[in-house]
């Protein structure tokens, strides 16, 4: 199994392993919720990936992983995590159809998730102490706390001073930790900052390259790290539905099957189907 790009400090030592459970149905189930259920309110991405990750991850560091220990994960890592899900349920090949920016022609390109790079964190993760014009401020890598607080706030701008006030600390008097007002920063100290951010940030890739067939340009295509919640819900009711018509089984059974074991079931109703047509049309009966 891989490791994580970044890592969870646990007890002053940077931990980079995980496990994921056995895969089932109802685990599958709650890949396919579009958000989390919240009386009232929509929930954000950055919940959702809690929601997903916090079900799906057996543990993470050496501990259970609770929503506190994967809200605390640098956004590369659950990132990481969410395509490492993809691998681990299924690293067949992906297809995407691009148009080409240059003649506009369709084609096809396939990857596999397990394909992609991965970009290590830099040597000062998590936090880097770093000089600006009003001294020397410690500069963290962010995290889904991070993504939590600024999820609702629409305006950019807004959302990006809340980001610095939450990432960017300043050693006051007695070793305190003090916040910085983005005000105090100067463009200069704000582009410091990013790059420090960028520098110990781990990060998996978003885009992969690939040659137009036609003309031979070079065309950046988009890849998603969350391609795990595009899985159908149509297709796992159907397939419950399925296993409950032939064995009668009731639903939360059939969802607690290890997927694998699911699909065995399947391969064996479709096997007996397939024989059965055969007799079928052995027996010369074409009616039905
Ligand atoms: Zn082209």
């Amino acid at each position: 199994m891989m490791q994580l790009p970044g890592g969870l400090m646990v007890n002053g030592e940077r931990r980079r392993d995980f496990e994921f459970r056995e895969m089932t149905g109802e685990l599958e189930r709650i890949l396919c919720e579009p958000s989390v259920p919240k009386q009232g309110y929509v929930s954000s991405h950055a919940e959702r990936v809690t929601h997903v990750l916090s079900q799906i991850l057996a543990s993470i560091g050496g501990q259970s992983a609770t929503r506190e220990i994967v809200n605390a994960l640098s956004v590369g890592d659950r990132q990481f995590l969410m395509r490492q899900l993809s691998v681990y349920i299924d690293d067949r090949p992906v297809w995407l159809t691009a148009a080409c920016r240059q003649c506009a022609e369709k084609f096809d390109v396939s990857f596999r998730h397990s394909e992609l790079p991965v970009k290590p964190a830099g040597e000062h993760y998590p936090s880097w102490e770093i000089a600006v014009s009003l001294g020397q401020v410690i500069v963290c890598v962010p995290t889904g706390n991070d993504q939590l607080a600024i999820a609702e706030i629409v305006d950019h701008q807004q959302a990006m001073r809340r980001l610095i006030t939450r990432l960017v600390k300043r050693k006051g008097c007695r070793r305190q930790f003090e916040a910085v007002e983005p005000e105090q920063l100067t463009v200069e100290d704000i582009e410091r900052i990013e790059a420090a951010a960028e520098a110990m940030s781990p990060e998996i890739a978003t885009e992969l390259s690939a040659d137009c067939p036609n003309c031979h340009a070079q065309n950046r295509l988009t890849v998603t790290p969350y391609g795990c919640f595009e899985l159908s819900a149509d297709t796992l009711f159907q397939e419950v539905h399925s296993i409950a018509m032939h064995y009668h089984w009731s639903e939360r059974d059939i969802l607690s099957l290890p997927s694998t074991r699911r699909q065995h079931y399947l391969q064996l109703i479709d096997h007996g189907r397939g024989m059965a047509d055969h007799r079928h049309l052995a027996h010369g009966g074409l009616h039905g």
